[in-house]
């Protein structure tokens, strides 16, 4: 059975994928109607928002998802029938040197989220089991992160890897996920989660991996690589990640998680050397790139490798990634030059 959300509920649709994600969603699905709940942290940018598609279906409210009386008024004024929820901390350096935000908002927030959609679905419109089932949904974006760290030879983590989250980050987000798992379980919410691989693609904030690179280049300043450069990674285009969440909106079974993955393992220094090649091309006058490859002290606790087996999604969800790491990677970089210009 498919699922077809109308009014949405979208937290962090400021942020990096959040914003993404809507730009593909007014395109793609011209019924939905958009309420974008961001607090514009440091990491929220309105001009992120710039070039909606019918901004006419999306309505800004700035505010934090920690306060539980505008969550429920939003619900109850706006008759949201599914939220889509991405707001929280990302940065995993910032989690190391203040956790504390991140437990308040990957935490705390989420569960406001969850309490006020049980009050309104559950205790205000009283929903039996089978309309809630049918005509509501709570979506939660998580990570890969929360399964902790792979060796070389690992197989790549699945929906059941136990989780072992690592840094403060994806301790938070782990957290999160079984604050989910148990709305769904303790009284029926209808949730799906998905966690997902790195991301890349337009509007990501500029203190993140690959815009670094890029903006690096761009200006000609060293390009910092933490330890060696040998970490693993497994990237995925931003608008696939967005195709997939909205897949398992859609079609997922409710209580589930699904792995979203891009299956494009990638060595950080790799990843550095392709990006100063295709750059050493589009922008000759400050090649050669790689002269401005700057190795830094490594981070604390740097998990080695990531990689998502997505099989589940593939099967259940008939989603699979549309944009190997050279096409992502050049949309990406395109971007990023019309931006400079
Ligand atoms: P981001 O940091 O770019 O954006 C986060 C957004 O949330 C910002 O607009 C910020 O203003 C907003 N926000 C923060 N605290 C808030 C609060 N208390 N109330 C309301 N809004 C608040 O993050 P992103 O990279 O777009 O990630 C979005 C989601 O996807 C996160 O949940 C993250 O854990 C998850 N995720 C990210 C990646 C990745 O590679 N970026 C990969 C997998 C999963």
């Amino acid at each position: 059975m498919s699922y077809k959300p109308k009014n949405l509920l979208v937290t962090g649709g400021a942020g990096f994928i959040g914003a993404n994600y809507i730009q593909w969603l007014l395109n793609e699905r011209p019924d939905v109607y958009i309420v974008n709940l961001d607090l514009l942290t440091y990491a929220g940018n309105l001009e992120n928002l710039n070039n909606l598609p019918s901004p006419d279906r999306h309505t800004f409210i700035e505010g934090d998802i920690n306060d539980g009386s505008l969550v429920e008024r939003l619900l109850r004024e706006h008759s949201i029938d599914t939220i889509v929820h991405f707001a929280a901390e990302s940065h995993v350096d910032r989690s190391i040197s203040g956790p504390g935000e991140f437990v308040r908002t990957n935490i705390n927030g989420t569960y406001v989220l969850l309490e006020a959609a049980r009050q309104y679905w559950l205790g205000e419109q009283k929903l039996d089991k089978a309309t809630l089932s049918a005509s509501r949904r709570f979506h939660h974006i998580s990570t890969d992160e929360v399964y902790g760290t792979l060796s070389e030879s690992d197989p790549a983590f699945t929906e059941e890897t136990p989780y072992a989250p690592n840094s403060p980050y994806s301790a938070s987000k782990a957290a999160s996920d079984h604050l989910v798992r148990a709305y769904f379980h303790t009284y029926g919410l209808p949730v799906t989660t998905t966690n997902c691989s790195n991301n890349y693609g337009p509007y990501q904030h500029g203190e993140k991996f690959i815009p670094t690179v890029i903006r690096s280049c761009l200006e000609g300043s060293p390009i910092p690589i933490y330890g060696d450069g040998s970490n693993i990674r497994d990237w995925l285009y931003v608008e696939d990640h967005a195709r997939g969440i909205q897949r398992t909106i859609e079609a997922g079974r409710l209580g589930e998680t699904y792995n979203i993955g891009g299956h494009n393992e990638w060595r950080n220094i790799d990843i550095v050397r392709l990006i100063t090649e295709m750059l050493d091309k589009a922008n000759p006058e400050g090649a050669p790139h790689d002269r401005l490859i700057t190795f830094v002290t490594d981070r604390l606790g740097h998990d080695w490798r990531y990689a998502i087996d997505a099989a589940k999604a593939q099967r259940e969800l008939n989603w699979t990634p549309r944009e190997s790491f050279e096409t992502g990677i050049a949309l990406t970089i395109n971007w990023y030059l019309e931006q400079h210009k």
